[in-house]
This record gives structure tokens, C-alpha cells and sequence, in this order.
């Protein structure tokens, strides 16, 4: 079996619903900046996306009540886990077919300073074809918006890879409209922009350490997940 399809039946095998491969040339100076110059390794990206359980996502309007905010944290964990299991197993398959790897966990802040890690997986996912970056900062799928957790395996391995696919926001600003501390700008997506063009993301952080006050060790938001509308029309389980 051709390698990206023997990668992409174990991605899915173990849970996953969306498997791209992302070429990341056009992006090779904002990779290098963020992540550093070992990462120029690495010319492509294996994308691979969980669905949320849209029980829980349709809940979230109720953040502020324990019980949601407790299971939702607790989907997001394992589901990161999830995530991480399987880029560990496409990783090890890329090595026995003799190609590099390198894992990006599903959810780590390598740069703290920043708040964010060694790479985006939103960039690898938009790269790969499986969605677009919305004005809330999230990749976004036609199937079911922004109710997908990702995880990134680089690799050297050659492979075909997707075309990026077009803004389908149009209009629409449900995200930043319904942002609790208005964290957003309303800016659409543009990559040669940095992120806080569009998004203060210290304004989200200090309303969820807020939440956590009143529910210890969890921080919970996600209204900019639950209230798009491509996420509430097409559902993802
Ligand atoms: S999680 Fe909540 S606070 Fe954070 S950006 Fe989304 S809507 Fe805003
Ligand atoms: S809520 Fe609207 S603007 Fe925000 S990502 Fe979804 S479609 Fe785009």
C-alpha cells in the first residue's frame, strides 16, 4: 500500500476523522521563526484531526456550571491523548519506512513567553487541505467547523500533499460577536499577519484562570467552537 494511505487508514483506525498532508515550503520562513531552524528538517506535515462530541460542544453555553465545564475538560484531555497516541504510531511508521519524524504534541506550550508551541497545527491542517483559519484563530472545516482537535507529525518523507482550501467565513463574525471577554478583533485570517492582529489570546487566558476560581482545575470556555455555524449545521457525532 502506498505510504500516505497506509498512514492515513492507522490515523483512522485509531479514531481519527480527518488525515492530510501538508507541504509546508510556503510557510518555511513563519515555521522557522516560530519553532527554530532544526524544523527546516522537515519540508512536510502529516494532519490529523479528532472530532468533539457535539453533546458536550452544544453544552457549552453553560460553561460557568461545574458539571459541563468538568466534562468538557475531561473530552478535551483524552481526546489529546487520542491524538498524541496516533501521531506516535504514524511517527514510528514513517521511521520504519526510513523517513525522519518529528511528533508536535496535540496540545503543549513549548514557548511560554508566546503562548504557543513549536508549530501550528491549524497551519498543517489549512496546508493540507482540510480546512480554513477563521477570524477566531481555529482551523475550519467544511464538515463540521471548528469542533476538531489536531495533531502534527513533520516528516521528510515524500508524499502528495493538499491545497489549501479558501476562507468560508464570509460575512459571519458569530465567533468574535460571542468571545466573553472580546478577545477577538474580527480580523479575517491573513498568514503574513501575526496572531495578535487578530487575537489577544491574554484576554482568554485571564477569563478562564477567572472560571477557574469558581470551578478548580478547570479552565473552560470554547462559545468561539460552539457558536459556528458550520459546526452546529453539519454535526460531528
Ligand atoms: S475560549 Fe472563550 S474566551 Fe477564549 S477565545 Fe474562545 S470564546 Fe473567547
Ligand atoms: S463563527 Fe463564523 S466567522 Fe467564526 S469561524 Fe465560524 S463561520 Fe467563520
Amino acid at each position: 500500500m502506498e505510504l500516505k494511505n497506509l498512514l492515513g487508514h492507522k490515523a483512522v483506525d485509531m479514531g481519527a476523522r480527518f488525515f492530510g498532508v501538508a507541504d509546508l515550503a510556503v510557510a518555511k520562513e513563519a515555521i522557522l521563526e516560530q519553532g527554530g531552524e532544526f524544523l527546516n528538517a522537515f519540508p512536510r506535515a502529516l494532519s490529523v484531526g479528532i472530532a468533539m462530541s457535539d453533546r458536550i460542544v452544544d453544552l457549552l453555553p453553560r460553561h460557568k456550571e461545574a458539571i459541563i465545564a468538568r466534562t468538557y475538560d475531561y473530552l478535551y484531555y483524552t481526546v489529546n491523548q487520542s491524538l498524541d497516541r496516533i501521531a506516535l504510531r504514524l511517527s514510528a511508521t514513517l521511521n520504519e519506512h526510513g523517513f525522519k519524524s518529528l511528533l508536535v504534541p496535540a496540545s503543549d506550550r513549548a514557548d511560554t513567553k508566546n503562548i504557543r508551541g513549536i508549530f501550528s497545527h491549524k497551519l498543517a491542517a489549512n496546508l493540507a487541505g482540510l480546512g480554513w483559519i477563521g477570524p477566531s484563530c481555529m482551523l475550519i472545516t467544511p464538515e463540521i467547523g471548528p469542533r476538531v482537535r489536531w495533531v502534527t507529525v513533520l516528516t521528510d518523507a515524500p508524499m502528495k500533499t493538499g491545497l489549501p482550501l479558501t476562507n468560508g467565513c464570509g460575512d459571519c463574525r458569530s465567533c468574535v460577536e460571542s468571545c466573553p471577554p472580546n478577545a477577538f478583533t474580527g480580523r479575517s485570517f491573513d498568514p503574513s499577519e501575526p496572531r495578535e492582529s487578530r487575537f489577544n489570546i491574554q484576554r482568554c487566558i485571564d477569563y478562564r484562570n477567572l472560571l477557574e476560581k469558581k470551578i478548580p482545575g478547570v479552565r473552560v470556555c470554547g462559545m468561539c467552537v460552539n457558536v459556528c455555524p458550520i459546526g452546529k449545521k453539519k454535526k460531528s457525532a
